[in-house]
């Protein structure tokens, strides 16, 4: 009660939740699959708002939850089991601090949306260009502490390659302003580094330095029948061959995804029906380019040496969206159509055929009732291998055989010196593999870097990093 006085007389009454039905949306994961309850939701404005309140909270030895938009797919910006932690919600520090246009960064605080991000460099004729499903959702400080990748990482690379500097509260209290907007800065151990990825577990992101890129002049989008993910992977390697850089997007779905996602597409319409498909996009900086006059023979070459079963270029910026649309809304159909046991793996991209061989083979032999979703970044060999129930039925079906099906994909995956999670993060969800798939030595200086930051165990408890048997 004390706690909740002190956060209320430092944030204001309405930025305390405390009610039940107020607190709920804050303590429950974007699938609704992880609910525990949290002494309140506080909603600070300022970032010495929130060093009080991390001061606060380990003066009673209070978990601090930190959270942004609560997309994520691990279950980490929700409590953990065990109660005594306060959901740090960040949507009210949504202020964009500066934009340079010289020096080609944007200054924002954690809780600006990744749209919102998008939309302020593009007024400036600029480009962020890390992208995903939910980025009117997504917050800077989320998808900085998840690192998330999404479908430009192929040029661009995952948030990691977008920081330049960060503001951060630390578990004491203090402030780290490491606010800088270089290119260049090798004065000791690069700090930035440890909070990106950490999931909250280190300190709170409270602002960034992003960095932009040139705008893209023209661009345009393919959806491309394939029989396979062996010819998928072929027909990328030759268009990355001959379009270099400017092939910024190449996404593998197959065809029971892509369904999917059309049916949960408005206007959702796929031109043709192919056993599987990719969506592809070539950019250009130069306004003078015409993206689809380079993409037109690749095509049309893949088409006659059989590797593509079909092919159509968009023959406008909506039908393009339109494409991308029907990507993006695959997980939003699994979640619509009873769920899915999520898997988000990466493997080097020559194994991709025998991986995804192996996991057909797996889900042929012991789970023949589940039906399978393969698709996601191919040209990062990132791929989400989504098992869903029976036809009808949701994922409660599954329950019981649940962990053993996640356990065999992050086997079959790490196998091959891939990983188990490549995108999404660790959060709640994925402890079970970082115990299984970790080394000690890993485990042990994750464990010791933990310790010299926060020492109390204050941020994001029960995330990422399992305890010690
Ligand atoms: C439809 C859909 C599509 C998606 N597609 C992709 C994709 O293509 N690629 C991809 O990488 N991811 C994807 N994701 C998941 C992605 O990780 C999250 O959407 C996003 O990165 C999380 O941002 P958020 O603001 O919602 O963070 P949250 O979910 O609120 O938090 C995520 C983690 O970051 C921590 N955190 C949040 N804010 C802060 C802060 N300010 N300081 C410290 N820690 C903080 C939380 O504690 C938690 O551990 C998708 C999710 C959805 C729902």
């Amino acid at each position: 009660m004390a706690l909740l006085a002190a956060l209320r007389e430092l944030v204001g009454d309405n930025a305390v939740l405390t009610a039940p039905e107020d607190r709920a949306a804050f303590e429950t994961d974007w699938r609704g699959l992880s609910s525990h309850e949290a002494l309140c939701v506080v909603l600070p404005q300022s970032t010495a708002q929130i060093a009080a309140i991390v001061k606060l909270c380990a003066g009673v030895g209070a978990g601090i939850v930190p959270q942004g938009g609560n997309t994520g797919l691990v279950a980490g910006a929700v409590p953990a089991p065990g109660g005594n932690q306060v959901v740090l919600n960040l949507r009210r520090m949504n202020r964009i601090r500066v934009l340079d246009p010289v020096g080609d960064t944007i200054t924002v605080e954690a809780g600006v949306t990744l749209q919102a991000v998008q939309e302020a460099a593009a007024a400036q004729n600029r480009l962020f260009p890390v992208s995903f499903g939910a980025e009117g959702s997504a917050q800077t400080g989320g998808i900085i502490s998840t690192n998330a990748g999404g479908m430009q990482v192929l040029s661009y690379g995952s948030m990691r390659a977008q920081v330049l500097g960060l503001e951060v509260v630390l578990a004491d209290g203090r402030i780290w302003d490491g606010l800088k907007s270089l290119r260049k800065d090798n004065t000791g151990l690069d700090l930035k580094q440890l909070f990106i990825g950490a999931e909250g577990t280190l300190g709170i992101i409270t602002a960034a330095t992003l960095r932009l890129h040139p705008a893209v002049s023209a661009r345009t989008a393919a959806l491309v029948g394939v029989a396979n993910v062996a010819a998928a992977l072929q027909l990328f390697q030759a268009l990355r061959a001959q379009a270099g850089p400017a092939l910024t997007l190449c996404e593998f779905i197959d065809g029971p995804a892509m369904q999917l996602g059309a049916a949960h597409t408005p206007g959702g319409r796929l031109p043709f029906t192919a056993p599987a498909y990719m969506l592809l996009e070539i950019s250009a900086l130069d306004a003078t380019a015409a993206p689809a006059a380079t993409l037109e023979p690749l095509l049309a070459q893949a088409l006659e040496s059989e590797l593509a079963t079909g092919a159509v270029i968009a023959q406008s910026t909506a039908q393009a969206q339109n494409f991308i649309a029907m990507r993006e809304a695959v997980s939003e159909g699994e979640l619509r159509e009873g769920g899915a046991i999520k898997h988000d793996i990466a493997v080097p991209l020559a194994t991709i055929p025998a991986t995804v061989a192996a996991i057909e083979s797996l889900v042929a032999a012991k789970y023949p009732d589940c039906r399978l979703n393969v698709f996601g970044h191919l040209g990062d060999g990132n791929l989400h291998i989504n098992i869903r129930p029976p036809a009808g039925q949701t994922l409660a079906a599954l329950a019981g055989r649940k962990a053993a099906i996640t356990a065999e994909v992050e086997a079959i995956a790490t196998a091959r010196s891939g990983s188990f999670s490549a995108e999404h993060g660790i959060g709640q969800f994925r402890l079970p593999g970082m115990r299984t798939h970790k080394s000690a030595v890993e485990l042990d200086l994750m464990r010791a870097i933990k310790t010299a930051l926060d020492p109390q165990n204050l941020f994001n408890p029960g995330k990422m990093i399992p305890e010690k048997d």
